[in-house]
């Protein structure tokens, strides 16, 4: 039986992805050798690493005076690196859910941290609106995409203030306007590749203005003097990363992917708003195209398992909810093909033929 993909991350990567880390497995760039055991100096990878950086760089549009390196640590080290980098007195952040919260909390290890606005009294349902952040900050921190929660901000703020992004979970998802950003950063493990590699989009301007010693491998302009290669980068999951890249050129770019994205997240949304027995949980404006979060109306809360087993039954992998949430999540990342999208909304209009 087909096996439709739904997992939060790691994540759904390409068919083409797969299948071309499949052969460099067995043989990589005619080398003979497998991708898992090439030195990462030698020619055919450094090849792989400057074409994935440059593919990063132009489908994102990416504008002189930004670097592109592919860094270990997941996301969650990007929550401290960044502070190490560049806050001086005081940052403001905004709380939308778990991740943003954690990286608030490293932040406040290298200053003041203000919290601008937060949406944790009402369980993180909705993005706040509304708030000032101050000009005196060093930078404005902000998660674009909540992955566990299922809100989105599906657009680049306009702020007086350097502005950093987490985008793990919806990097490439739509076009960006890199150049109002500082730092932009994801971890692959969503849309790109593999878990095992972070990626950020640095501008250079923003380095260098923190008088704290940094550690030479937290420090930023440490792999962008080296091109992303300051000691041994994760050698596969940069392949890996590098064939979502051309996939995505492949089909057009990010408007094109981003087009799909909006008509996949559509059809699953639509279902959900029509369907007797499912319910959004967050608010309709925030609503994210990436994570689809819903849960069983009131008076159909004890067929939650039911369901759940209904829709494995059928193929449905990854769809429980994360246990802030409950209910169930759909994750509709580049990858996921519509008909995947259209095989779990016929399995929830079955389920309500059947109650
Ligand atoms: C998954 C995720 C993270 C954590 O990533 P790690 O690579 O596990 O550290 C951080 N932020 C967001 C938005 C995520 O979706």
């Amino acid at each position: 039986m087909k096996k439709h993909n739904f997992s939060a991350g790691p994540s759904i990567l390409s068919e083409y992805t797969i299948q071309q880390s499949a052969a460099a497995i067995t043989n990589f760039a005619g080398t003979g050798l497998s991708i898992l055991e090439v030195s990462h100096r030698g020619k055919e990878f450094v090849a792989v690493n400057d074409e994935a950086r440059a593919l990063i760089k132009e489908l994102l549009d990416v504008p002189a005076g930004y670097d592109v390196v592919f860094l270990g640590g997941g996301a969650s080290l990007q929550f401290c690196m960044v502070p190490f980098n560049l806050l001086n007195k005081k940052a403001s952040y905004l709380d939308t859910g778990t991740w943003a919260s954690n990286a608030i909390k490293e932040a406040k290890l290298f200053g003041e941290v203000d919290v601008v606005a937060s949406s944790e009294d009402a369980n993180y349902t909705f993005i706040p609106k509304g708030y000032t952040v101050p000009e005196d900050s060093d930078y404005f921190h902000f998660t674009s995409n909540n992955t566990i929660y299922g809100t989105e901000m599906r657009y680049d703020p306009d702020l007086n203030v350097r502005l950093v992004s987490d985008m793990s979970s919806d990097i490439f998802s739509r076009p960006v306007d890199v150049s109002k950003y500082d730092i932009i950063y994801a971890g692959a493990q969503k849309n790109l590749a593999p878990a095992g590699v972070t990626f950020a989009i640095v501008r250079e301007d923003a380095l260098g203005h923190v008088e704290r010693p940094i550690p030479t491998m937290l420090d930023y302009r440490t792999h962008i003097k080296k091109e992303s290669m300051f000691n041994t980068p994760p050698v596969f999951p940069i392949f890996a990363a590098l064939q979502t890249l051309k996939w995505y050129k492949e089909l057009g770019g990010l408007k094109v992917i981003e087009k799909n994205n909006l008509d996949k997240a559509a059809i699953l949304y639509n279902e959900i708003d029509r369907n007797k027995l499912f319910r959004g949980t967050v608010a309709v404006e925030d609503r994210s195209i990436m994570n689809v979060c819903f849960v069983m109306n009131d008076e159909y809360k004890d067929l939650e398992a039911d369901f759940g087993a209904f829709a494995a039954a059928a193929g449905m992998v990854g769809i429980k909810g994360h246990r802030s949430v409950g209910g169930f999540r759909a994750s509709l990342y580049n990858a996921m093909p519509k008909s995947s999208v259209q095989a779990l909304v016929d399995v929830m209009k079955e389920f309500e033929k059947q109650h």
